[in-house]
């Protein structure tokens, strides 16, 4: 089993009903175990500013599956969850970035592990170190807790 450590956001329509039925469907994988939520936190958009703020979480799971498998199944349920792909960075029903896959990095076109931008977003890192604040986050040498330490995170508030 390995264990995987998945960003949820939202910030379109009802965002606590899409994250709550993310965490449904990501608990129906196959060959995996849902083993821990974090809170929930709403946070002002990072990078494209412009919009709503988001409601993010992150989600700790155990898994058979490979990495390319876990993605493609995240990626399926963004699409059950009426997501449409707008613009870059743009509002969206459900995003489900995969974090962390054990200790493994990977660096293909379509997945990036550790997901690239993790270090720079506290509305990433505070929900991540309510599951997990002393894991070695790969290639940074960082531990999640030290990663946040970084960061400024006023506008990550607990709902
Ligand atoms: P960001 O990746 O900066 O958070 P985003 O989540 O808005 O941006 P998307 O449009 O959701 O970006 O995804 C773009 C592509 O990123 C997807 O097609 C997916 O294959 C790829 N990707 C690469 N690494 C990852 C990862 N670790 N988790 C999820 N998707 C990834
Ligand atoms: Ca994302
Ligand atoms: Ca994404």
């Amino acid at each position: 089993m390995t264990v995987v450590f998945l960003s949820l956001g939202s910030n379109m329509g009802d965002k606590l009903a899409y994250l709550n039925q993310a965490i449904q469907a990501l608990s129906e994988i196959p060959q995996t175990q849902l083993v821990n939520v974090s809170s929930f936190y709403q946070t002002v958009a990072w990078g494209k500013t412009d919009q709503d703020d988001f409601v993010n979480a992150a989600v700790e799971l155990e898994t058979n599956l490979e990495a390319l498998e876990v993605l493609r199944e995240c990626q399926q349920i963004e699409k059950d969850l009426d997501r449409v792909r707008h613009e870059h960075w743009g509002p969206r029903t459900i995003d489900i970035d995969i974090l962390l896959y054990g200790k493994e990095t990977f660096n293909m076109p379509d997945l990036k592990v550790p997901h690239p931008y993790m270090t720079e977003r506290a509305f990433v890192l505070v929900p991540l170190a309510e599951l997990t604040e002393n894991v070695m986050i790969p290639n940074t040498g960082q531990t999640v807790l030290e990663a946040l330490s970084r960061l400024s995170h006023e506008d990550v508030v607990k709902i």
